[in-house]
């Protein structure tokens, strides 16, 4: 059990090592400190990639395609205004209240999702 943590110790040595001379070819005029740093961040990140990678391996078979989603998505965005078209004081004119956009007619500064199928269902839900 020692030597596997003495061993595992080496590898990250080697690998800070290997990044610092990697930093030295990109940034030649860092100080020693600096690059010590660097290469210690990168490892840090490295270790967190790859506990991360262990925690959550990656599922191939996600990548095949699902014939359940094949039916188009016919979702689109619907713009609006969530303020109001008031007079505006410091402006001199009137705007929306939530953007301070003039167009009465302008594009929403929010947006929802509607969805067309999602209205069917509910028809069919009152009838
Ligand atoms: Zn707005």
């Amino acid at each position: 059990m020692n030597d596997r943590l003495r061993e595992r110790k080496v590898d990250f040595q080697d690998l800070k090592d290997q990044f610092k001379r990697e930093l030295k070819v990109e940034f030649p005029q860092a100080s020693e400190e600096r690059l010590q740093a660097m290469a210690q961040r990168l490892l840090n990140e490295k270790l967190l990639a790859d506990e991360k990678m262990a925690r959550f391996p990656v599922q191939h078979e996600n990548f095949r395609p699902n014939l359940s989603l094949t039916t188009q998505d016919r979702r689109y965005k619907e713009y609006f205004h969530p303020g109001t078209y008031v007079w505006n004081e410091p402006e001199k004119r009137e705007a929306w209240s939530c953007c301070l956009n003039f167009g009465h007619s302008s594009r929403g500064c929010e947006f929802r999702v509607q969805n067309p199928d999602a209205w069917c269902y509910q028809g069919f839900e009152r009838g």
